[in-house]
């Protein structure tokens, strides 16, 4: 029988641990040991202690779990219609929902972030499986026009197997946004979580194949991303790669799929501008400004990590901002307090050194910019809420990502310097802007870089409004009906009649 939320927190937080957490991947149906002994441990963000152990895996794992995909693909995936394929996702949702809580807890336990935040995590897989049942049996082609004595038609099919490697800041989230589509369109997957956080793409994979996914067709292999990584990216017999995480990584991954001619989708990392101009809401310009940085304690791709304010506004706006951050209370990502840890000790101490050097240049601290030892969390691995106010737009702190609960702050003097501001990045992933002033918003739409823009509510939207980047934060799309494309290609058949 499942177990109440609050009875899973409880053991969580008496034990540290949950019981029955899988240890090994997840190959061809079934949980399988590694091929060597290995284990690797995971932790708990908010305890700074191993909670669990998962199998080290590395190239034969991956070939195993290769060989299973493609084998699928061969057998009942690659001949079930669409609309048996839209059953298999429906069921998957409800697999999940039926699994919402613990998959949460241990999600939350994973990554350090708070339960109300992984709570949402899945309800937006369960969300994405329903999404992309939907659209599983509406993939069509075009009929083209070649007149009168010819047939000419176009046929989506499967690209085969497909790769998702996955980052430890939105485990089972960014999971689900690639395997659902990748199903939908009739693909097999092969999927390598972050060794920060392996457990909940082996729980999904569980679930998927009790819901009556075929044996196969999902494959999760855990290890570090130099030997299973690797070893999954520059596999021959991988179709379609799917990178979510940094840009020196997503390099190597691009590198590697040179080798084998495999597509490759690249979701890699941002310094998302939030501009406030002076006729906005104050009150939801600041409730957003605060959610885009503190969110998962910043570690988001899309995070708003600096804030662009119309000079008019700045120091009204400043002050009320600070007085609001002074107040956010630091704890256990499972006691769901207001910010929780960043995922690792060596993730925290990379953005102290951030900000350090930072502070060392010249840019003015605002506040936060150290450790913290949260009393009901002493072990754990906490950062103080931080704002620097940048003292050129060429700085570091401008220019390079983060990836915790730091803001930078810029201020412009009027709507073209906030757009030449916003596009002063390498990267081009998401831009925000409060203003009441529609036609604003729209020149800043249209001028600025981004895979996408949020009027007056930052992160607005689901898995229906496609996600992607630009530039350093890389190329293609996931989500919305745009998703499904990476998973298919395209054959045009044309016959003389
Ligand atoms: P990372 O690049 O270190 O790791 C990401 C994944 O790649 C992990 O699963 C890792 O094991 C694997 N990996 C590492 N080396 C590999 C190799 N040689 N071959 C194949 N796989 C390898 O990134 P991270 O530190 O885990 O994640 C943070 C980064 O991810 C940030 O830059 C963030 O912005 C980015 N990110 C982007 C998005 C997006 O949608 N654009 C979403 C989340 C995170």
């Amino acid at each position: 029988m499942n177990r109440t939320l609050n009875e899973l927190v409880a053991e969580a937080r008496e034990s540290g641990t949950l019981e029955g957490l899988p240890q090994d991947h997840f190959i061809d149906g079934q949980y399988r040991p590694g091929t060597t002994e290995e284990h690797l441990e995971t932790f708990d963000p908010g305890t700074g202690k191993p909670f669990a152990r998962f199998a080290a895996g590395g190239e034969s794992d991956i070939d195993r779990a290769v060989v299973a995909a493609n084998r699928a693909l061969r057998e009942d995936w690659g001949k079930a219609t669409p609309a048996q394929r839209s059953r298999v996702l429906t069921a998957i949702a409800q697999e999940v929902r039926e699994h919402a809580d613990r998959l949460a807890v241990v999600e939350s336990l994973d990554s350090g972030k708070r339960l109300v935040e992984a709570q949402a995590d899945v309800r937006g897989v369960i969300r994405t499986f329903e999404y992309y049942a939907g659209a599983a049996d509406k993939i069509q082609g075009d009929s083209l026009p070649l007149g009168a004595d010819y047939v000419g038609f176009t046929v989506e099919e499967p690209v085969g197997v497909a790769a998702q490697i996955i980052p430890w800041n939105y485990p089972v989230g960014t999971a689900a946004r690639g395997i659902a589509p990748a199903l939908a369109a009739g693909c097999a997957v092969v999927a390598k979580p972050a060794e920060q956080t392996p457990l909940s793409a082996l729980l999904l994979a569980e679930l998927a194949w009790r819901a009556g996914l075929p044996r196969g067709v999902l494959n999760v292999v855990t290890g570090t991303g130099a030997a299973a990584g690797a070893a999954l990216v520059s596999h021959p017999d991988v179709h379609h790669i799917t990178f979510t995480g940094s840009v020196a990584t997503g390099q190597h991954v691009m590198r590697s799929a040179a080798d084998n001619i495999t597509r490759v989708l690249l979701e890699l990392g941002g310094k998302s501008p939030v501009a406030v101009l002076a006729d906005c809401d104050v009150e939801a310009a600041l409730d957003g400004v605060l959610g885009a940085i503190y969110e998962n304690a910043g570690q988001i791709c899309s995070a708003g990590s600096r804030l662009i304010i119309e000079r008019g506004l700045h120091d009204m706006f400043m002050d009320r901002l600070l007085q609001r951050i002074q107040k956010l209370r630091l704890g256990h990502g499972l006691a769901n307090p207001d910010v929780g840890p960043v995922n690792s000790a060596q993730h925290l101490s990379r953005i102290d050194q951030h900000v350090s050097a930072a502070a060392g240049r010249g840019n003015l601290l605002l506040t936060g910019g150290k450790t913290v030892r949260p009393d009901s969390a002493p072990g754990g691995w906490f950062y103080a809420p931080t704002v620097i106010a940048a003292e050129s737009a060429g700085d570091p702190v401008v220019q390079e990502e983060i990836f915790g609960p730091v803001l930078v702050v810029q201020k412009a003097d009027d709507l073209d310097e906030v757009i030449a501001l916003a596009n002063g990045t390498d990267y081009a992933l998401v831009a925000g802007i409060y203003t009441s002033d529609i036609s604003k918003a729209y020149r800043f739409a249209r001028q600025v870089d981004a895979g996408q823009v949020y009027i007056n509510e930052y992160f607005a939207g689901g898995i229906e409004v496609p996600f992607g980047g630009n530039r350093k934060s890389g190329f293609g799309r996931e989500k919305g009906l745009e998703g499904i494309k990476s998973y298919c290609k395209l054959k045009s058949v044309v016959a003389k009649i």
